[in-house]
C-alpha cells in the first residue's frame, strides 16, 4: 500500500480544512497537524504544507515552509500584491503549488476560456460573472481573477470592469467585466459569456460540493513533494501545460 503522505493543514478548523480532512484517508493522506487561528504555523515533520486560510497568513506559511523545507500547497485566495510577492519570493527555493481553483472541471473552462477567446477574437464582448456562498470573504473570487488574467492575455488589455452603476455609457471593447453575486450556500459558479453580434457563447463551470477542491489540493499535494523550487500551479499538477 502507498505510504501516506504527511500534511499540516493551515486553515484546519474551516470549509475546505474540514473539506480536506474528510477526504484525506481515501486519498493516501494524513493530516499531521491541524492547524487554525492562534496556532503557530510550523510544518516540521511534514512532507507538505497546505494552506486553505486566508491571506494574510502567507507570509507566516512562507515561513514556515521555508524554514523546514517543507513544500507548500497554497489554496488561499484574495492574496495581494505584496503577499503574491512573498509566495514568489519563496518559490525560488521551494516547489509551490499556487492555485485558484483546484477542480479539474474549472481548470478545464481555463483551456476552453483560452480557445474561445482566440477562435471569437476582438469583435466579441468579454464578461464573467461569479457566484459564492454569503460567507465568502473576497471578490471577485481567485478563479474568476485567473479568468480575467486568461482574457486579458488574449485580448492584450488590462481594463477590468467591476460592475456597473449609474450613466456608465457605452461599453468600452476593450474592458473586460467581472461581476460577484453572493447569496446562500453556493459553493461556487463561474460563467465566461463571449458576447457577438446575432450570437453569444456561455461557458459555465458549477461545484456543487468542496470535495472536488478538497481531492485536487490533496492530488497537488502529493505531485509537489520531492518537485525543484518553483511556482506551480494546477496545470502543472494536471498534465495540461
Ligand atoms: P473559512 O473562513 O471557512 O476557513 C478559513 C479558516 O482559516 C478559518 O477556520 C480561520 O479560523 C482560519 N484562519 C484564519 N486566520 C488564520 C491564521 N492566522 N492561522 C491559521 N488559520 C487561520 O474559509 P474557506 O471557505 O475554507 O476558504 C479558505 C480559503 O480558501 C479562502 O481564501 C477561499 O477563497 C479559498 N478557497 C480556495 C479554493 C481552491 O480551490 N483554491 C476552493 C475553495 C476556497
Amino acid at each position: 500500500m502507498k505510504k501516506a503522505l504527511r500534511v499540516t493543514l493551515v486553515g484546519a478548523a474551516g470549509r475546505m480544512g474540514q473539506a480536506i480532512i474528510a477526504v484525506a484517508n481515501s486519498e493516501s493522506a494524513e493530516i499531521i497537524s491541524k492547524l487554525d487561528q492562534g496556532d503557530e504555523i510550523r510544518s516540521a515533520g511534514a512532507d507538505v504544507l497546505v494552506d486553505f486560510s486566508q491571506p494574510d497568513v502567507a507570509n507566516a506559511v512562507s515561513e514556515a515552509g521555508l524554514k523546514s523545507n517543507t513544500p507548500l500547497v497554497i489554496g488561499t485566495t484574495g492574496h495581494s500584491v505584496e503577499q503574491r510577492k512573498t509566495i514568489e519570493s519563496a518559490s525560488k527555493k521551494l516547489p509551490i503549488v499556487l492555485a485558484s481553483n483546484f477542480s479539474v472541471g474549472v481548470n478545464a473552462l481555463f483551456w476552453l476560456t483560452e480557445e474561445a477567446a482566440r477562435i471569437l477574437g476582438d469583435s466579441f464582448d468579454l464578461e464573467i460573472v461569479e457566484m459564492h456562498h454569503r460567507l465568502k470573504k473576497d471578490a471577485p473570487s481567485g478563479t474568476a481573477r485567473t479568468l480575467a488574467e486568461i482574457l486579458q492575455r488574449q485580448r492584450k488589455t488590462t481594463q477590468l470592469r467591476h460592475g456597473r452603476e449609474g450613466m456608465v455609457g457605452e461599453r468600452d471593447p476593450f474592458e473586460i467585466g467581472i461581476h460577484a453575486v453572493r447569496g446562500g450556500d453556493i459553493v461556487g459558479d463561474h460563467t465566461v459569456i463571449l458576447a457577438g453580434s446575432g450570437e453569444r457563447l456561455e461557458l459555465t463551470h458549477r461545484a456543487a460540493s468542496r470535495e472536488t477542491f478538497a481531492r485536487g489540493a490533496l492530488r497537488a499535494a502529493h505531485w509537489v513533494k520531492g518537485k525543484k523550487p518553483g511556482l506551480y500551479d494546477m496545470r502543472d499538477v494536471l498534465g495540461l501545460k
